[in-house]
């Protein structure tokens, strides 16, 4: 049965309680006097959820956690910058409440008139909100009539303030955020438009072999790049020099090439790799040979493999123009040093030049895809790492689940 979502419901005049994802980085301002958010793209995601409860006379009381300040009032984790920001972006006043829970808040959301909004302090300067503790639940959700979950990077928790609200407060929905992100992770990847490629990279097999595993199935190709590429190619037996990799997992991307052989599914690695003798800027670097059965194209003893080569990045880029859909989450290389950045770069623009349906899973590819100013050309970026990665594995989340039906 489906969720129900911010449109359905009737909000003027009632206090809507809703858990927004404003984990915004913060640095010290020059003079040190105050906090300056670095990147404002979490409040931005929020906007259409805020200004929607705005518009249809909702009293909007917002939550959420900002860094890991591990149960204390630590003052650089302080929500109040964001409320500061959120008021320019709306361009009304947010009023600010210094704790999440107490009389002062209550007070505080008792004086809220239909349209105005108010922040609260971050939920996780208390304990209660990572362990879930039900009468810390309970106080959050007496702020609210009706409970909003618009907080998509945290929807693989079960936390307080994601999914404990939701045992006290009867109608619980998702924002648009949220929806957006199920349609595009969920809904869209149940009938992929064919071909479905997969492209999957960053540094551990270990973080996306649940993902791979579970895509196996419906994809017609994977490929891998990046730090876990050198995990497949030491288990065939290549030299991967000192290019980081998994040892404990060498049995495990033996059986993914063997699953993918039965399954029919192309697997594509990288056919060759950028190696360098150090890692960074000023490192030596050189492209290796074409990988092939007779043991060629190893990375070499003492060096690393650190970015994809160009009969990779060719090979890669003709299997994305033909696909129908594409998931990409992670880097081709180590792409924050320009030098092993090529790579990372050619896949983004190949796939940002497709006529598929591009999904950019969260965390550094959406960092790359931003850096290289090809946001615009993709069909969605997802603003969850963890959790746009565990709803791909098909798991539940439990901020979502926790979700009333129609
Ligand atoms: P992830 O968070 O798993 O998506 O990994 C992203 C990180 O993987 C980035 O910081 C990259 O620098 C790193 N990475 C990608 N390729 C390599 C590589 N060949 N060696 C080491 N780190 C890599």
């Amino acid at each position: 049965m489906a969720k129900l979502t911010i449109q359905d419901l009737e909000v003027e005049g009632n206090r809507v309680l809703m858990r927004v994802d404003f984990n915004v980085p913060l640095k010290d301002s020059d003079d040190g006097s105050q906090r300056v958010i670095t990147d404002d793209t979490r409040i931005q995601a929020a906007l259409p959820s805020i200004e929607h409860l705005i518009k249809n006379g909702a009293r909007v009381v917002l939550m959420s956690h900002l860094g890991r300040p591990k149960g204390e009032r630590k003052a650089e984790f302080s929500l109040k910058p964001v409320a500061e920001r959120l008021g320019e972006l709306i361009d009304a006043p947010v009023a600010f409440a210094d704790d999440c829970i107490g009389e002062e808040v209550t007070t505080a959301v008792e004086q809220l008139a239909n349209g105005q909004v108010l922040l609260l302090e971050n939920v996780r300067y208390h304990n209660e909100e990572t362990a879930n503790d039900s009468a810390f639940a309970a106080k959050l959700a007496a702020h609210g009539d009706i409970f909003v979950n618009d907080a998509f990077g945290t929807a693989h928790r079960a936390h307080a303030s994601t999914a404990g609200v939701t045992d006290h407060i009867d109608t619980c929905a998702m924002g648009f955020l949220v929806e957006r992100e199920l349609k595009y992770l969920q809904e869209e990847l149940r009938e992929p438009k064919r071909p479905f490629l997969v492209i999957m990279g960053g540094a551990k097999v270990s973080d996306k072999i649940e993902v791979i595993t579970a895509l196996l199935d419906k994809a017609d190709s994977v490929i891998i790049g990046g730090g876990m590429a050198y995990t497949f190619r030491k288990a065939q037996g290549y030299g991967i020099g000192n290019s980081i990799c998994e040892d404990d997992k060498l049995d495990l991307a033996l059986d993914i090439l063997k699953q993918a052989k039965e399954k029919n599914t192309r697997f594509l690695l990288p056919a060759n790799n950028l190696e360098a003798d150090a890692f960074g800027e000023d490192a030596n670097a050189r492209y290796t040979e074409v990988y092939g059965p007779d043991g060629k194209g190893g990375i070499s003893d003492d060096w690393e493999g650190l970015d994809i080569g160009p009969e990779a990045i060719e090979e890669f880029s003709r299997e994305i123009a033909t696909a129908g859909t594409i998931i990409w989450n992670g880097p081709m290389g180590v792409f924050e040093i320009d030098k092993f950045s090529k790579g990372t770069k050619a896949i983004a623009e190949a796939v940002a030049n497709s006529d598929a349906v591009s999904i950019i899973g969260g965390g550094d590819s959406v960092t790359a895809v931003n850096k290289y100013g090809l946001a615009d050309q993709m069909t969605f970026m997802s603003t969850g790492g963890g959790a746009s990665l565990e709803l791909l594995e098909g798991k539940t989340l439990p901020g979502i689940a926790a979700l009333s039906e129609k």
